[in-house]
Formats: C-alpha cells, structure tokens, sequence
C-alpha cells in the first residue's frame, strides 16, 4: 500500500514497527476476524479494548516483539494487519472525527517532504482508510499527541 514512498527492503531492514514497549502496547496490530481465521492454527491471542492482537509477552527488555516477525521480515507478507500495511500512517480518533496521521518514528517516511506525505495520502490512502473505519469503526485508535495530523476524514 506505501511502495510508492516506502520500499519492502527499507522495511524489512528497520523492523522498528514491529516491536513495542508498554508504553507503546496502544500501537500492537489488530488482528481482524479474516486474517484470525488464517493465522489461528499458527498465532495465540489476546484482546485489547475488545480488540483482537498477537499474544502479549514481553522479554528480558521489555520488549513485545511481534510473533510474525522474522529475520526476513513479516511472516504474513501481503496478509499482514491492516494496520502494518498502512504503518506509519495510521486513522485515529480525535473528539467526534477521524483524522489520518503519521507517526514520527518512522524516518524513512518522515524524510519525505510534508506536500508530497500530504499528497500522497489524499491520492494514495483515503478512500481505503476511509472503507476500513466504515467496515471496522471500533478498531480505529485514540489520537495519541506526536502524531502528526495529515488530514481530517
Ligand atoms: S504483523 Fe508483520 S508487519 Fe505487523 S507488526 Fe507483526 S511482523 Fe510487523
């Protein structure tokens, strides 16, 4: 969904996303009904905020590493959860709207200019972010502040 401006490679060489602090457990994957239907054989689970994500278990750090994650990259390829496909872009709510962001951590993104991000998402993401918070309203998550604001819904 990012090729345009994020390659597979740059990914699968940073795998920052795909670890988490608790402080940053609010940003693990959803894992929607579909996907948990492929992946139940493979995956455990837990919920948060009713929502479905891989199994919580933090190591010797503190660290949540994601249980799909490889030393290739993910495991789940085009399969991954919606919100690895649009990572570091995100849809979250802020008071009665949904607004799409971009977190900051991601600096090959975050490299790019504000017009072209700003571009990219109107012409490249809206309408699929738009027919995933219609079809999964209660997955979208709170704003969190640093998240920079592209667009209002
Ligand atoms: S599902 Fe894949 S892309 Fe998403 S956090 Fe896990 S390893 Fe990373």
């Amino acid at each position: 969904m990012l090729n345009r401006i994020l390659s597979e490679a740059d990914c699968a060489e940073c795998k920052l996303c795909c670890g988490f602090y608790e402080s940053e457990i609010w940003e693990v994957p959803v894992i929607d009904d579909g996907l948990a239907a492929l992946i139940s054989d493979e995956y455990e689970f837990d919920f948060i905020n009713g929502n479905r994500v891989f199994k919580i278990n933090y190591d010797e750090k503190g660290l949540c590493v994601c249980p799909a994650l490889s030393k290739n990259g993910c495991k789940l390829g085009m399969s991954k959860p919606f919100d690895c496909k649009l990572w570091p872009f995100r849809a979250m709510k802020l008071g009665d709207s949904v607004v799409i962001t971009i977190s900051p951590l991601c600096k090959k993104v975050n490299g790019e200019s504000l017009s072209k991000l700003v571009q990219f998402v109107n012409s490249d993401l809206t309408e699929k972010i738009k027919a995933r918070v219609q079809k999964y309203p209660e997955q979208i998550k709170e704003y969190v502040k640093d998240n920079v604001i592209l667009r209002f819904l």
